[in-house]
């Protein structure tokens, strides 16, 4: 827990300067003491308390600045660039029918140069990487997730962040955009039992997979619908 520890505290620091508070060492050990009194008041495990501060803090002080400081943001329909850590969240987005971008070996460098350049959002678990320069001043809008949460909670974090709708889905292997294509066209390469059961087939235009919805795409579609409660939109599997 004290590596994880300390880096809440470093976001928490790092959030309150930038909302321009005057002691924000002081401030983030406060926070951290508020989130040790909830944790022991309602039994809940240090990290969630942690992170229900945190997002607090995020939505009361940084959320609307955000926005309004990147005209893009809203203007370029909300990609997205995953840290390395984060490859289960990018597949989570795509089948939420977002643009996300994830590579395992990526630098941190690299990783901010490319969010400017295709003007994506960053999202990350490393509370450090939210310390470089373009990304404090917020040249490149990004997103600490604390690295305890599970994915449907980083999931949810976004969402909430973006305020993210559910969409058609994208392909969960590269995040390109899914076109119906006629079933008799992709024959050969439909398992004969789906071929039987199934009408409808997908293919991603930017690496050619093959989707079609199966059992797979109900079970995260059905997760998706908790994530996201006026959920009616289409996933798929290959
Ligand atoms: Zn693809």
């Amino acid at each position: 827990m004290g590596r994880i520890l300390k880096a809440y505290e470093t976001r928490f620091r790092s959030m309150l300067k930038q909302a321009g508070a005057r002691r924000p060492e002081h401030g983030a050990e406060w926070l951290v003491a508020r989130a040790r009194r909830l944790s022991a008041a309602n039994s809940l495990p240090l990290y969630a308390t942690l992170t229900q501060v945190y997002q607090r803090l995020q939505r009361q002080v940084l959320s609307p600045k955000r926005v309004s400081a990147t005209p893009w943001l809203r203007a370029n329909g909300l990609q997205f660039w995953c840290d390395s850590g984060l490859g289960g969240l990018c597949r989570w987005l795509r089948a939420a029918g977002y643009d996300a971008l994830w590579d395992p070996c990526i630098e941190d460098a690299e990783l901010v140069r490319r969010a400017r350049s295709g003007e994506r959002i960053l999202l990350t678990t490393d509370s450090l990487l939210m310390e470089r320069r373009l990304v404090r001043d917020r040249v490149v809008p990004a997103l600490w997730l604390p690295p305890t949460l599970k994915i449907t909670e980083q999931m949810r974090l976004v969402i909430d962040e973006f305020h993210l709708t559910l969409r058609e889905s994208r392909c969960m292997a590269c995040g390109g955009q899914l076109r119906r294509v006629p079933r008799e066209s992709v024959r050969e390469r439909i398992p004969p039992k789906t071929w039987r059961w199934l009408d409808e087939y997908f293919i991603c235009a930017r690496c050619d997979q093959l989707f079609w919805r199966g059992t797979h795409w109900q079970r995260i579609r059905n997760e998706m619908q908790g994530l996201f409660p006026q959920a009616a939109a289409g996933g798929f599997e290959s």
